[in-house]
């Protein structure tokens, strides 16, 4: 099945509305090949959106309302402007103890709204030195992952690569995107996420089962972020 490539980028707790421009710049560099969105913090996607390029967060609440307090629901982020929502990202799952469980209740929160939801996983240096890897991410899918699978997005970001500088070998992400495409079906995108810069992005992008790509830290300049595009078109 032929999936159009997605590069989503993912700006963590960086941003302030004066580096906006870099998504119009973003915008009018992306061939219509490619889809694109940028996932900046909760506080610029209200001012982010309308730019030319989708918006996404970087989490969601799986209530709709509520005593929960510092938190954001799907509908509030609809209003902001967002039309996607990672969930399940590493960083949320180490930091905030976010369970298998919690991030399919926010996935399924997130497209009940009407977002589109990128669910990561990913494995551990310790599981995959103990060759535990695929069986992780497996288990991590099974427990994650909502029964709805529609525009459903799967992000895999070994843990240990995430602004490591770091990559799995272009084996080891065949590997991993085979098992994940048993798992999923032919429809999901799955993305590789992990140290992915304008120098990797083209072989990466060309592993099969690669169907773009959620990049970190090479997504904050249009100048990073655009060769990274340009590698999937
Ligand atoms: C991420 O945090 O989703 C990520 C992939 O980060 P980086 O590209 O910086 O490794």
């Amino acid at each position: 099945m032929n999936i159009r490539k997605l590069i989503a980028g993912n700006w963590k707790m960086n941003g302030t509305v004066a580096v906006l421009s870099e998504i119009e710049t973003i915008a009018a560099g992306t061939p219509d090949s490619v889809d694109v969105a940028i996932c900046p913090p909760f506080t610029l996607i209200a001012p982010a959106s309308g730019r030319g390029v989708p918006i996404g967060a970087q989490d969601c609440h799986s209530a709709s309302t509520g005593a929960h307090t510092g938190c954001v629901s799907v509908a509030m982020l609809k209003e902001a402007g967002a039309t996607l929502c990672i969930v399940g990202h590493s960083e949320r799952r180490a930091d905030n103890f976010e369970t298998d469980s919690d991030v399919r209740a926010k996935a399924e929160a997130a497209q009940a709204g009407g977002l589109i939801a990128i669910v990561c996983v990913g494995e551990t240096l310790k599981q995959r030195d103990a060759g535990e890897a695929i069986s992780v991410v497996q288990g991590q899918l099974a427990g994650s992952l909502p029964e709805n699978r529609d525009g459903l997005v799967v992000a895999y970001e070994p843990v240990w690569a995430i602004g490591t500088g770091r990559t799995p070998t272009t084996g080891d992400v065949a590997d991993m995107h085979a098992a994940i495409r048993a798992v999923v079906g032919p429809a999901v995108r799955i993305l590789y996420g992990g140290s992915v810069k304008p120098s990797n992005a083209a072989e990466l992008l060309a592993v099969p089962n690669v169907d773009g790509a959620l990049v970190g830290g090479a997504s904050l300049t249009a100048a990073d972020f655009l060769p990274i595009v340009a590698a999937a078109a």
